[in-house]
């Protein structure tokens, strides 16, 4: 089974879309920018959030697989919910192990 050509998974419905950014604003109502961006950066492989705490309020999952952990153990919160959760991971990698250089940071963007 080979997926279309540009097509790849949505991380919070596993299911495989062309156009992720747009999926992402009118399938889980992701409006935030940043988040969409790093939404796709994980759906195609260039952010991974394995070895990463989980951000959830009262929650102490601290293993590998953050993102199956998130998708499959928070389905009480909305997508978009699931969507800040990761996004909260990159943003605060203790143990990333995936993440490759040309991620488009930019030059110039704020250190730390
Ligand atoms: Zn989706
Ligand atoms: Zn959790």
């Amino acid at each position: 089974m080979t997926l279309t050509k540009g097509m790849v998974d949505c991380p919070l419905c596993g299911r495989a879309y062309a156009a992720l950014a747009s999926h992402f604003i009118r399938g889980h109502h992701v409006v935030n920018l940043a988040e969409r961006a790093i939404l796709c950066n994980m759906a195609t492989g260039r952010i991974l959030i394995r070895a990463t705490p989980c951000s959830a309020a009262g929650c102490s999952y601290h293993s590998s697989r953050l993102d199956k952990h998130i998708t499959n153990s928070h389905q009480e919160l909305t997508t978009a919910l699931r969507a800040r959760l990761m996004a909260d991971a990159k943003q605060h990698p203790s143990g990333a192990d995936g993440q490759l250089p040309g991620y488009r940071g930019g030059r110039g963007a704020r250190p730390g």
